[in-house]
């Protein structure tokens, strides 16, 4: 693509080429919106939603075939109490108050560019893409089934103005849309508008979040098994804070599940899932 210049002013002409590009750019950022984005993809081919990747998306998934193939599920073997692979602690110094951990993939820099495409840029598909996967990792639906309720990790107010959504919540949606366990985003709500977790140490994420959440007084949540989801179990501060306000509230127990998590120094299958399931990810 070359920039042209008009013959008479000699100031670079506006091509499409340009603005397509442009278009793009724009789009990776979640500056488009998703409605339009859809009319889009009519005249554009749609791009893997990496950024820097520009890739053409594999059979109708935010992903190129080759940045699919980088996502690594945590399936195999997989602990029933820490969600680690190939586990080998009998966890009789169990440190949380909830019972167990799941997650579904493990945190790599393609998973935090889709992540991040949701969080920050609000592009929800991504979550419902990712969500997705659930259906087909081994055992995560019986999982989901043994509780009641999946609970969203709430923001705050402000946060959820600010964002426009909840990305827990988004989570819990879909993964509810296949299990058919209640969603349940009422029962707990933050308080405390924190700093974001991603630069904190191991303490400074147990002072920042303590206390911070609070129950919703008509919560209907004594005798219950709850399921708390959030997108990235990292120190388990977040998980432990909420686990101990549903508890107290009187929950009979409560278990954890999220997206992503980080910290393993485990390997996981490179490619767990079969590629032939991927066409159907978003039906
Ligand atoms: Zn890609
Ligand atoms: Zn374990």
């Amino acid at each position: 693509m070359a920039i042209l210049f008009c013959q008479f002013c000699k100031k670079p002409e506006l091509k499409l080429e340009i603005f397509l590009i442009f278009v793009l750019i724009m789009n990776q950022n979640g500056v488009i919106s998703e409605r339009l984005n859809g009319i889009l993809s009519i005249l554009i081919p749609p791009i893997c939603l990496i950024r820097s990747c520009y890739h053409k998306r594999w059979k109708g998934l935010p992903l190129c075939r080759s940045c699919l193939r980088k996502l690594h599920p945590i399936q195999k073997d997989v602990c029933h109490h820490c969600g680690v692979p190939e586990c080998n602690d009998s966890h009789e110094f169990w440190e949380f108050s909830f019972d167990r951990v799941r997650s579904l993939f493990l945190l790599d820099p393609v998973l935090s560019g889709v992540i991040h495409g949701f969080k920050y840029n609000g592009l929800k598909r991504n979550a419902r893409f990712l969500s997705a996967f659930a259906r087909y990792q081994y055992g995560l639906k019986n999982y989901i089934e043994e509780y009641d309720s999946l609970v969203p990790v709430p923001l705050h107010p402000l946060k959820q103005r600010e964002r426009g959504f909840n990305q827990a919540t988004l989570i819990a949606r879909s993964l509810s849309s296949f299990s058919g366990v209640r969603c349940d985003k009422t029962s707990l709500n933050r308080r405390k508008y924190t700093k974001t977790q991603t630069r904190l140490s191991g303490t400074e994420r147990v002072e920042n979040i303590n206390s911070a959440f609070v129950l919703n007084r008509k919560t209907t949540i004594q005798g219950k098994k709850l399921l708390l989801v959030d997108d990235v179990f990292t120190t388990g501060a977040t998980s432990e804070e909420c686990a101990k306000t549903l508890l107290t509230g009187g929950a009979s127990s409560v278990g954890v599940i999220t997206l992503a998590r980080t910290g393993l120094n485990t390997d996981v299958d490179d490619y767990g899932l079969e590629l032939e399931l991927a066409g159907s990810f978003l039906t």
